[in-house]
């Protein structure tokens, strides 16, 4: 098996770590509204390669991480966090918001028939785990703390490993654009990023670190659940192409300062879903939840889609591709899978007919006489035998 290694950029032959198990990890929801179109492709994509790793007899062990702390607004160092915001608007604990939205997300999963991953750590779970990840990544000097915050040194990290090569950024250009801080960051770099935020007093998600009362980066969970459950180095790692930088960017740096190599074999990017050649967006209100598609219940949509339509339409398209989504498309998928399921039902209530049969029986005579060569006026026959039978 060939997979593409967003990585190299190229098809590379899969050769597995330990001889007959994958190990599989698989960036997962923040928790802190429902699960829309946009995020399903990667669920979807990454299903279909483990069940065919299945199927082709590895055992697969995938770990998708729920992120329910430390993911702040526009996935930057500043701001508020993502599911302590909903708390504070829906007047709730932010455990309630996490576990609101993760019964719903797991329902929809069920009905889009995609299976539950090996092991499912939450964040808020492995706060042990990230604050050693971030001490080992100290220790090796590609961090400093600032103010009870911790940040990762990316122009020292860039010295001794190459920042960039998987987004394809140019490092250099970044370093140069992000010199000048106003001198009110933390920060020496803007493009240094969090692997620790001392909290402010207002913060209600926070945990006691050798820096300070305080919460984990985004990025840091997936290294350090990621190496927790599949070891120093495992074989896939996928995820959306928006995922790439910063968070698989931030996530190799983290890994190769902490353990001096990197985790991951083979990168797979999905690309991304367009609702009608647009990109999604709340603001563009074209946002779609799996349960509006599930229930037509959204002004973009014409009427309820069944979820196995939804994975029929996604997996008409390659995975790499763009993939624009409207209700004709959806419509013509949902026609398309009919038509699929109505032909198996029919191949399972065909008889054999005599003719075919008879066919069927020259082609064993000709094949067990070792005898291939047809005349022509067999060859005739034969061929008037099957258009009738066609
Ligand atoms: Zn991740």
């Amino acid at each position: 098996m060939e997979l593409y290694n967003s990585l190299s950029r190229k098809k590379e032959v899969f050769k597995e770590n330990v001889p007959g198990k994958v190990s599989m990890y698989t960036c997962g929801p923040t928790v802190y509204h429902f699960a829309h179109i946009g995020n399903l492709r990667s669920y979807i994509m990454e299903d279909v390669l483990e069940k065919y790793l299945r199927y082709s007899g590895y055992d697969v062990k995938r770990v998708m991480n729920i992120t329910d702390v430390g993911h702040l607004e526009h996935d930057a160092d500043d701001g508020e966090d993502k599911i302590a915001k909903k708390a504070r608007l829906d007047q709730l604990e932010p455990m309630e918001v996490v576990q609101h939205y993760l019964l719903r997300y797991h329902k929809a999963m069920e009905k889009l028939n995609v299976l539950p991953p090996s092991i499912e750590p939450h964040a808020s779970g492995h706060i042990i785990e990230q604050i050693e990840f971030v001490k080992k990544i100290l220790e090796a000097g590609y961090a400093y703390e600032s103010e009870g915050s911790v940040y990762f040194d990316v122009e020292k990290y860039n010295k001794d490993f190459n920042y960039g090569k998987l987004s394809g950024r140019n490092i250099d250009e970044l370093l140069e654009t992000t010199r000048e801080l106003d001198g009110q960051s933390e920060k020496r770099r803007s493009a240094d990023f969090a692997l620790w935020k001392k909290a402010a007093p207002e913060h209600i998600m926070h945990w006691p670190s050798p820096w300070s009362e305080g919460f984990p980066g985004w990025h840091l969970e997936c290294s350090a659940m990621g190496t927790k459950y599949l070891g120093d180095t495992f074989d896939i790692h996928g995820g959306g192409m928006d995922l790439m930088f910063p968070h698989h960017e931030a996530e190799i740096a983290q890994s190769c300062a902490a353990l001096g190599h990197e985790s991951v074999k083979y990168w797979m990017h999905n690309n991304m879903i367009t609702i009608n050649g647009q990109k999604m967006g709340k603001s563009l209100g074209n946002f779609i939840t799996l349960d509006e598609l599930f229930t037509g219940e959204n002004a973009v949509l014409e009427q309820a889609y069944t979820p196995m339509t939804i994975r029929f339409f996604i997996l008409q398209a390659h995975y790499r591709s763009t993939l624009d989504f409207s209700n004709e498309a959806l419509q013509a998928a949902e026609k398309g899978l009919k038509r699929i399921l109505q032909a198996a039902k029919d191949v399972k209530g065909l008889k054999v007919s005599a003719a075919s049969a008879e066919v069927a029986k020259e082609v064993a005579d000709l094949k067990e006489n070792g005898c291939y060569k047809i005349e022509n006026d067999e060859l005739e026959k034969i061929k008037e035998q099957v258009l009738n039978i066609l």
